[in-house]
């Protein structure tokens, strides 16, 4: 079975746009500020789809542009005023950033609430805890993927490859939560391969194309692939996807796999951070 991200990522817009109209309805209006610094080519593309998916659920919203030289206090400022701004529900800052402005500097000075990105460290906090947090797009679109095959997943083995903020921790948070046994590999993890075959789900995030292969494999295991690689002028995964999708019992391909979802997650953490600061 190959996982149509891109099929239920239409339903979960779909889904979000007409909680959007029921509370349009109420004269309330939901609003996603983007902030993009430079002109870094994949961000670029993210932030046009975020802004478009964003427009097609109803959702307001606007990308603030600053140069690759705007100071870090331009950025802080810009970042206060959207977090005392009621009609702003929702607030992400595109990474990366320039080398001359902090990460955590800036991710901290967002809303808890707004934090669409669920990367500011009470959210990380939450997650961790188990409590009510806004959960970061990606693994949040991963795990809806992995339900979308099988929705208990009590017992089961998860391995997870890579182990970033942005995708590999959260990810073992949410399949904690889910009763999953999780496993977390990485780059000095011996053997790779046999933890791998372990795996009744396997999430790949590590940015290393094809690295996984059809025999690392458990046969009948669910397989997401949230790598993003350029090979030859076209985008592939960190699954080597035709060894591996005979084995697997369902598979997402790259592209129209975790991508769609990720943008999906967006706009729920959107509707969730307004529900926070307004309802
Ligand atoms: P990252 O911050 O670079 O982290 C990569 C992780 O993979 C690290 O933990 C690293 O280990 C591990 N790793 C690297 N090479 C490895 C190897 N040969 N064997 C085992 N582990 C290895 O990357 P990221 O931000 O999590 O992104 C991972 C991939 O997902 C990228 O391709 C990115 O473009 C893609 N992505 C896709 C989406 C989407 O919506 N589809 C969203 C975000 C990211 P160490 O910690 O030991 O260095």
């Amino acid at each position: 079975m190959i996982i149509d991200g891109k099929k239920l990522s239409i339903e979960f817009i779909k889904e979000v746009k007409e909680e959007v109209e029921t509370l349009k309805k109420q004269g309330k209006s939901i609003g996603l500020s983007v902030i993009l610094i430079g002109e870094y080519p994949p961000s670029l593309i993210y932030v046009k789809n975020k802004e478009k998916k964003a427009k097609e659920a109803g959702i307001i919203s606007e990308v603030i542009k600053y140069p690759n030289e705007v100071s870090e206090n331009e950025v802080l400022n810009k970042i206060e005023e959207l977090n005392q701004n009621s009609k702003v529900s929702g607030i992400l800052v595109q990474l990366p950033l320039p080398g001359h402005i902090k990460k955590e500097k800036i991710i901290n000075a967002i809303n808890p609430l707004k934090d669409v990105d669920g990367f500011h460290p009470i959210n990380v906090g939450n997650l961790a805890s188990g409590t009510n947090a806004i959960t970061p797009c990606t693994p949040l679109g991963c795990l809806y993927l992995i339900k979308s095959v099988e929705n208990n997943l009590e017992g089961k083995h998860a391995v997870i490859l890579g182990r970033s903020n942005l995708n590999g921790k959260p990810m073992a948070q949410l399949l904690l939560k889910e009763n999953c046994t999780v496993t977390i590999t990485h780059s000095k993890t011996k053997d790779l391969k046999s933890e791998c075959k372990k795996a009744d789900i396997l999430v790949a995030a590590v940015g290393v194309k094809e690295l996984v292969k059809g025999d690392w494999i458990k046969k009948g295991a669910i397989v997401i692939d949230v790598g993003i690689n350029k090979s030859n002028g076209k985008i592939i995964g960190d699954v080597e996807f035709d060894s591996s999708k005979v084995m697997a019992k369902a598979i997402t391909p790259v592209p129209g796999g975790v991508g769609p979802m990720t943008i999906a997650c967006l706009l729920k953490n959107t509707l969730e951070c307004f529900k926070k600061t307004s309802l």
